[in-house]
């Protein structure tokens, strides 16, 4: 399976906005971006002012690298999106936050949506009772996830498991931290998604 390798501070440096890809890292003073902002490269502190294609591939290329999808299936989840009802945009973002991994990582199960995967693609979750290692299924309202028991005992997910109750996720999962589970109780909408994002850009530079 695909996933980007390269260095995740950089994702937000080129993006010029902090992507929050690496957990507490990025919230404890040592966000790489707070002391560096310029993008990156011999030229990144000189960068221009870009241009109208410039400004709607940025906008698709932060989206795609907050959470964590390859150029390939991000324009699946558009072709996807332009298929459904209602707004293409909304449509997509909200795909994007039915990701497994999403919401791994919005439960409070992870630091990030990379360890989320991560911890989704070594079997550590069970999705409505059975075990589960892909971080792309798109999660639907009554889902339950829960840790595996045989994993409850894991160094990773106990330490994980034992600051569960004090992070708060979206009012779309309903979360049983002494439990180590969580039932989607509705779809994600659009306002739930509380990262600033302009989709209407993308939907014009894949239209153009
Ligand atoms: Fe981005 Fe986090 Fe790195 Fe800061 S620490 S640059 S927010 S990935």
């Amino acid at each position: 399976m695909a996933r980007y390798t390269g260095p995740n501070c950089k994702q937000c440096r080129r993006e010029g906005c902090k992507l929050y890809l690496k957990g507490e890292r990025c919230t404890n003073g040592k966000c790489a971006f707070d002391h560096r902002s310029t993008a990156p490269g011999q030229h990144g502190a000189a960068r221009k002012k870009i241009g109208e294609y410039g400004k709607h591939l940025r906008e698709k290329q932060k989206a795609r690298r907050y959470y964590g999808v390859l150029e390939k299936q991000f324009r699946h989840y558009y072709d996807m999106a332009e298929k459904m009802d209602g707004i293409t945009g909304t449509n997509l973002l909200i795909l994007l936050e039915r990701r497994l991994d999403n919401v791994v990582y919005r439960m409070g199960m992870a630091e990030s949506r990379k360890e989320a995967r991560q911890l989704v693609l070594h079997a550590h979750f069970t999705l409505n009772g059975k075990k589960v290692t892909i971080p792309s299924i798109l999660i639907k309202a009554g889902d339950v996830i829960a840790v595996k028991e045989s994993s409850k005992e894991n160094a990773k997910i106990k330490g994980l498991a034992e600051e569960l109750a004090t992070k708060t996720s979206p009012k779309w999962i309903e979360k049983d931290a002494a439990n180590l589970t969580a039932k989607i109780v509705a779809l994600p909408a659009r306002e739930d998604i509380d990262f600033e994002f302009d989709e209407q850009l993308i939907v014009e530079l894949y239209s153009k």
